[in-house]
């Protein structure tokens, strides 16, 4: 297997410094930049494994970046990690939302932050090669990393393809929050259950741009079920 490279973006020189030693340490190469505009230049020219991406830069904020490089179709299935100095819940939640796989509050361990880089690249890591799963006109590819609608391109991010797989391997069974976090995102994972609504919210709402808006079902009191009946 190549060593995963991993784009640090720090404007703080001695963290950016910390963090290199820290990854390199763990065996990634790394890369830096000091803000978010060459973190961007970098990216386009040699995609990284995962950007480690701090919340707090000169000019372009690292959210701002998170939400561009989610959007384009070229970058949007980078693993991106917010760094934040923000313990605000409403402000992890909204890294979140704009598009980032996970976040790490600082001041944080070496090891928390190696640990978690492993599960986010985990994730993102391509299934097996396997045919197709179909619910209806809704397909996924797990080799490809792609899901349809009526042979439309639906556009979800590394953590919503996971949630989708494991729903339509596993139908019409209902599933509590930390059953479904222990299936999609590890068990040895340390993540509040929030985070399942979050990207919950965001498979629902690629899923109903193709008007299927009703697969993913909240059941009240236990959590979630994935049912093409109605
Ligand atoms: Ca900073």
């Amino acid at each position: 297997m190549s060593t995963p490279r991993i784009l640090v973006v720090e404007d703080e020189a001695p963290i950016r410094e910390m963090l290199k030693m820290a990854l390199e340490r763990a065996e990634f190469e790394v890369l830096e930049a000091a803000d978010a505009q060459q973190a961007q230049a970098m990216i386009f020219e040699l995609p990284p494994a995962l950007v480690l991406l701090d919340w707090m830069l000169p000019g372009m904020s690292g959210i701002d970046l998170a939400r561009r490089l989610k959007r384009d179709s070229s970058t949007q299935e980078i693993p991106i990690i917010m760094l934040t100095a923000k313990t605000e819940e409403a402000d992890k939640v909204r890294g979140l939302e704009v598009g980032a796989d996970d976040y790490v509050t600082k001041p944080f361990s070496p090891r928390e932050l190696v640990a978690r880089i492993k599960a986010v690249l985990r994730r993102a890591a391509p299934t097996s090669h396997q045919e197709s799963l179909s619910v209806h006109e809704l397909k996924l590819y797990p080799s490809e990393h792609r899901v349809t609608i009526n042979e439309q391109d639906i556009h979800i991010g590394p953590t919503e393809f996971r949630l989708l797989h494991f729903f339509m391997t596993h139908q019409d069974r209902v599933y509590s929050r930390n059953q479904v976090l222990d299936q999609v995102w590890g068990s040895n994972v340390y993540i509040e259950e929030r985070t399942v609504d979050v990207h919950i919210r965001r498979l629902r709402k690629a899923l109903a741009t193709q008007g299927y808006d009703n697969l993913v079902q909240t059941v009240r009191g236990v959590g979630y079920r994935f049912s093409a009946k109605n």
